[in-house]
């Protein structure tokens, strides 16, 4: 018998299992707005004509080779990186109160963040320190806290189900409620799943209460630029909170890199170089700067136009309900406000796959689908 004939099966993850049904569904009608990636209008991925051009200089580039990086990553692409997060004024970076470590992806930034703050953060390895994390939320954020160690990590109230948007009081409420010093996940842009985010008043509003109660902010940005196509615009939030001393961004303290690194090399060593060395050619150089910024507008103007679309067809269709939430909400996700019963007709009936909760990512969305979409979704709310 094997060693491991005891191990349970563990649930599938939902979106990969959207993902495999639509690839096993045969027809010709299916449509796939589960997965957020982004997809071009032939429902295509899309290297962006930036990231082709640079790959290629790279490649040519004799002086690079496959060493090691340092643990911290390449020291070009954690710069610049922070430069694009907090603006090139940032009185954070010209006070050298900021530290940046390459990670594998969102998700390693993720974890490399809650490890540091459960060693570290109000008092040495306090893994009763409350996280909280807006309910709904991106689904990894809970885990990826709690196998950190931190053993209380709760939701704080974000989306109103009936008006289809911010429940700012309920949010504020739990800032006045919750223990100081708790930490609070807040999306910086593009919120995932509802695509609704605060407005720069309501922001105030939100930093006010968290300066006064001495709540930790933890601002898990996923997709700057992709929201509205301005980095700025969508690096608002970050950088009003990153004004503030009181936020965290204490001081690039040398114990505290020192530490970074030491998380690091237990859980990957040193972070991969093609990536970074992509990333840090396109940013320091002005032309390829603008190239890029072009390229991430292309894509969220296609995102914002499958928006007006969907709505303006929702409408025509006289689909009962309101359709604004549809255009007013940003970025790759919207929450349509579907029940789990007409998704289940949308996925059974109309082969248009989308998660139960009803978030369907926009880039799904082609001029070519976009019709048996709207109909299908106008059928399920009104069969
Ligand atoms: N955080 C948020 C809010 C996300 O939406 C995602 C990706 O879906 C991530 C983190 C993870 O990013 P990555 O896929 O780079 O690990």
């Amino acid at each position: 018998m094997s060693v491991f004939s005891e191990v349970p099966q563990a649930a599938p993850v939902a979106v990969f299992k959207l993902t495999q049904d639509f690839t096993n569904d045969q027809s010709p009608q299916k449509v796939n707005l589960g997965v957020g990636a982004y997809r071009t209008d032939e429902g295509k991925p899309w290297i962006l004509p930036v990231v082709k051009k640079v790959e290629k200089l790279i490649v040519q580039d004799d002086s690079l080779n496959h060493e090691y990086l340092p643990i911290l990553g390449l020291p070009e692409f954690r710069s610049s990186a922070s430069k694009i997060a907090l603006g090139d004024d940032s009185p954070a970076i010209h006070e050298n109160r900021v530290g940046a470590v390459q990670c594998l992806g969102g998700t390693g930034a993720l974890k490399m963040g809650a490890e540091f703050l459960r060693r570290f953060y109000n008092g040495n390895n306090n893994t009763k320190t409350p996280v909280y994390v807006s309910a709904p939320t991106w689904e990894n954020h809970n885990a990826v806290f709690a196998n950190a160690g931190f053993e209380d990590v709760r939701p704080y109230k974000y989306w109103d189900a009936e008006k289809r948007g911010l429940d700012l009081a309920g949010f504020l409420g739990d800032l006045e409620s919750c223990p100081e010093r708790s930490i609070f996940v807040l999306h910086a842009c593009a919120h995932n799943p509802t695509g609704t985010d605060p407005t720069q008043e309501q922001w105030k509003q939100i930093a006010e209460v968290m300066m006064r109660r001495k709540l930790f902010v933890f601002f898990d940005s996923a997709y700057q630029g992709f929201a509205s196509g301005s980095l700025e615009k969508d690096a608002w939030a970050v950088r009003y909170f990153s004004f503030s001393k009181n936020f965290g961004l204490y001081n690039e303290r040398v114990a505290n890199s020192s530490q970074m690194e030491k998380i690091v090399r237990t859980t990957w060593s040193n972070p991969p170089s093609q990536g970074a060395r992509i990333v840090a050619v396109t940013l320091n150089s002005p032309e390829l700067f603008a190239e890029w910024k072009d390229n991430v507008k292309t894509m969220a103007d296609r995102v914002l136009l499958m928006r007006a679309q969907l709505k303006a067809k929702l409408q025509a269709l006289g689909t009962p309900g309101t359709w604004d939430h549809i255009t007013e909400q940003i970025g790759m996700f919207s929450f349509t406000g579907l029940n789990p019963k007409q998704v289940e007709y949308m996925v059974n009936e109309k082969h248009v796959y989308l998660m139960a909760s009803g978030r369907i990512n926009m880039c799904g969305l082609t001029t070519k689908n976009i019709d048996h979409v709207a109909q299908s979704i106008h059928e399920a709310v009104t069969k």
